[in-house]
C-alpha cells in the first residue's frame, strides 16, 4: 500500500486533537494591550523554562531573530555568524535591511563555532571598522543537518563576548531538538545568552509562532520593535494556547523523531546510489546523491514521499510528529527499492 510521508521540513505538521482542544477553550484578550492572558502566560512559562526574566510572543522565528539583532546592535555594528547561519541566509537580508548592520561570516564545522573562530573576527576599534557587537548562534545548526551545541561548548563562547564587550543570540529555532540530544536542561540556558528565539511551529508542532526571550528591559524594546514590524498582535491567545500545549506535550517525544532519523540515516549509508551521509544528531538528515537530487526527489514523489533538495546533489530529510513508525518502515522500503 502507498503512503504519504511528508519529509520536506518539521513545519509542515497540523495541529493535534488536544491541540486543538486547547486553542478553542484559550481565554484572550487584545495582547496589544497587554490583555491576552493566554499570551502572558506563553511568555513567562517559556522564560521560566530557560531561566530568562521575560519572553515576547511573535508570529515567526524570522521576527524573534530580527527583532533580537535589532535589540542588539546599532546601524554600522558587525555581527558574527556561521556562513550556514539562517539569520543571514533565509530571512531576505533582514539584518541590513532592519537593523543596518553588516555580517561576519565564520566557517564552522557543520555551522558550529568555537571561541578560536570567532575572537580574530572581532574588530579592534578604529574608524575604518564596523563595530563588532553581535554574535549569532544556531542550534541545532539546520544547514549542519540538526547539528548541536552542547553548554560546554557555548560557556567558553559566552565567556569570550563577556570579556569583549558583545552580545550572544542564540537561534534556538530547534532548541528542544538540541536538549533532547544533548541532555543538557533548559534552565541552565538563561545565563549565558543575552536573546534566545525558540520556535514552536517546527517539532513542537504548533500552528503559528515563536518566542524571544531575553532581560527586561530588552522584552520591553523588543515590543517597539515589533510593532514597528507590523507583528503586534490582538488576541493571538488562542495561538499562544497551542504554543503551551506543545511545550506541555510535545518536547519528550522529539526522541521518537531523533530515532525515525537515525534510522533513515542508517538506511541510507547502505545503499549504493547514495554517497556522504552527514551523521544524524537529531530530527534532521542530510545526504549526497549520485545522480542529481531532482531525479530522486521525482522518484520519491513518484511513491508518496515528499523531500527537499539542499544542493544539486543533496537531499534533506526531516522527521516531525506527523511522520509515524509505518511511515519510516514504508520509507525504508522505498529507499531501498529506488
Ligand atoms: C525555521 C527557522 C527559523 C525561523 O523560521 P520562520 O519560518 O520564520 O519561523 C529560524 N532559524 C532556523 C535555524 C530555522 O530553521
Amino acid at each position: 500500500m502507498q503512503l504519504t510521508v511528508d519529509l520536506r521540513s518539521d513545519t509542515v505538521t497540523k495541529p493535534t486533537p488536544g491541540m486543538l482542544e486547547a486553542m478553542w477553550s484559550a481565554k484572550v484578550g487584545d495582547d496589544v494591550f497587554g490583555e491576552d492572558e493566554t499570551i502572558n502566560a506563553l511568555e513567562a512559562k517559556a522564560a521560566a523554562m530557560f531561566g530568562m526574566e521575560a519572553g515576547i510572543f511573535c508570529p515567526s522565528g524570522t521576527m524573534t531573530n530580527q527583532i533580537a539583532i535589532k535589540c542588539f546592535t546599532q546601524p554600522l555594528d558587525e555581527l558574527i555568524s556561521d556562513q550556514t547561519a539562517h539569520v543571514y541566509r533565509y530571512e531576505g537580508g533582514g539584518i541590513a535591511f532592519n537593523s543596518a548592520v553588516s555580517t561576519r561570516l565564520l566557517n564552522g564545522y557543520r555551522g558550529i563555532l568555537t571561541p578560536e573562530l570567532i575572537e580574530p573576527e572581532i574588530n579592534a576599534e578604529n574608524i575604518h571598522y564596523p563595530h563588532t557587537s553581535l554574535v549569532v548562534l544556531e542550534n541545532t545548526v539546520n544547514k549542519g543537518g540538526g547539528s548541536c551545541y552542547t553548554l560546554d561548548h557555548i560557556k567558553p563562547i559566552a565567556g569570550l563576548c563577556q570579556e569583549k564587550g558583545l552580545k550572544l543570540h542564540l537561534d534556538g529555532a530547534r532548541i528542544f531538538n538540541a536538549l533532547a540530544h544533548t541532555g543538557d536542561a533548559a534552565v541552565n540556558y538563561g545565563k549565558y545568552f543575552n536573546g534566545i528565539s525558540v520556535c514552536l511551529s517546527k517539532g513542537l508542532g504548533a500552528p503559528v509562532g515563536s518566542v524571544l526571550l531575553a532581560d527586561k528591559e530588552t522584552i520591553k524594546y523588543a515590543r517597539r520593535i515589533r510593532k514597528v514590524l507590523g507583528g503586534g498582535m490582538r488576541q493571538a491567545g488562542f495561538l499562544a494556547a497551542a504554543g503551551i500545549y506543545a511545550l506541555d506535550h510535545h518536547i519528550e517525544r522529539l526522541a521518537i523523531d531523533h530515532a525515525h532519523a537515525r534510522i533513515l540515516g542508517e538506511e541510507l549509508g547502505s545503499l549504493s546510489w547514495v554517497g556522504n551521509v552527514i551523521p544524524v544528531e537529531t530530527n534532521i538528515v542530510l545526504f549526497d546523491t549520485v545522480e542529481p537530487a531532482s531525479a530522486i526527489l521525482a522518484k520519491l514523489a513518484e511513491k508518496g514521499i515528499k523531500a527537499s533538495d539542499t544542493g544539486k546533489n543533496r537531499i534533506r530529510f526531516v522527521t516531525h510528529l506527523d511522520v509515524h513508525a509505518e511511515q519510516i518502515e514504508y520509507t525504508v522500503g522505498v529507499l531501498k527499492g529506488l
